[in-house]
């Protein structure tokens, strides 16, 4: 594999050609975001980190049936992934009140919804990825109806699997976010699932082991991620 040409530069990642037209290699950058860009800091090693932690996620994932964009790790920050042409929306998932939810519904955070919730952001940095309904993602034919039905159905078999891995580490899945893409006429599952965009709590200690930490300025934010790569890979 040779590395090409810079094809974007996100908050997270940079995103490389390849010598393979269908294959993409995405480097895990150190850059820490919250509140669309206006909070950056660095923080040393979270790349590394969220490398391998989104690489345990897609192999588990592939192993019960979920096909991923990801194809090998292949640098400590760098990963192989197939090139997909990118549905603009962030599929998010809720099993607790976290978050912009606390907010907008007056809710307390960390109270279990009854069932988990989807919901749907617009992938736009000009706009600040406004939330969307289904109706909205269709007439701005941002996605097929169809293909909606497929991320849905994807995001709750994925929310089913996660939630599982993780109790097993004694770890609760608040909430996370999804991008998909399409390959080949089929729409599948892309950029990363690491504590960046997921939020992870200690089950007994309700400890925030995710970017809440970086956001809240709780402190402690490289050991909140290394804690969940050695629960997840040990
Ligand atoms: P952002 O764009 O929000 O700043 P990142 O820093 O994570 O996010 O940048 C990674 C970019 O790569 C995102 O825009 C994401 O949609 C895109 N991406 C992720 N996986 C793929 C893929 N398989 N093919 C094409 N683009 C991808
Ligand atoms: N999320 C994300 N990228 C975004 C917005 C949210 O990865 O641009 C993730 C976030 O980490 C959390 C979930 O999606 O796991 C729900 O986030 P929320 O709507 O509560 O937004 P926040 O207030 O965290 O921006």
């Amino acid at each position: 594999m040779i590395k090409g040409n810079l094809l974007y530069e996100g908050k997270a990642k940079t995103v490389f050609e390849t010598d393979n037209p269908n294959e993409l290699l995405v480097y895990f950058k150190d850059d820490a975001t919250a509140g669309n860009g206006a909070k950056h800091d660095i923080i040393e090693g979270k790349g590394i980190i969220n490398n391998k932690i989104s690489e345990y996620f897609f192999k588990q994932l592939k192993d019960r049936g979920i096909k991923s964009h990801f194809i090998e790790k292949i640098g400590e920050r760098e990963m192989l992934v197939k090139k997909l042409d990118m549905i603009k929306l962030e599929v998010v998932v809720r099993n607790i009140v976290a978050g912009s939810l606390v907010k907008r519904l007056g809710l307390e955070e960390g109270t279990p919804l009854t069932v988990p919730v989807v919901e749907y952001y617009y992938k736009s940095d000009e706009l600040g990825d406004p939330m969307l309904n289904r109706y909205h993602i269709m007439a701005l034919d941002l996605a097929k109806i169809d293909e909606l039905n497929q991320m849905e159905h994807v995001a709750f078999s994925i929310n089913t699997i996660l939630r599982e891995i993780l109790k097993a580490k004694n770890v609760d899945l608040i909430d996370f976010k999804l991008e998909f893409g399409r390959f080949d006429g089929e729409v599948i599952l892309a950029d990363e699932i690491s504590p960046d965009n997921c939020r992870f709590w200690d089950i007994v200690t309700h400890e925030k082991l995710d970017k809440d930490r970086f956001r809240q300025d709780l402190g402690g934010v490289k050991e909140a991620y290394k804690e969940m790569l050695d629960r997840l890979t040990m």
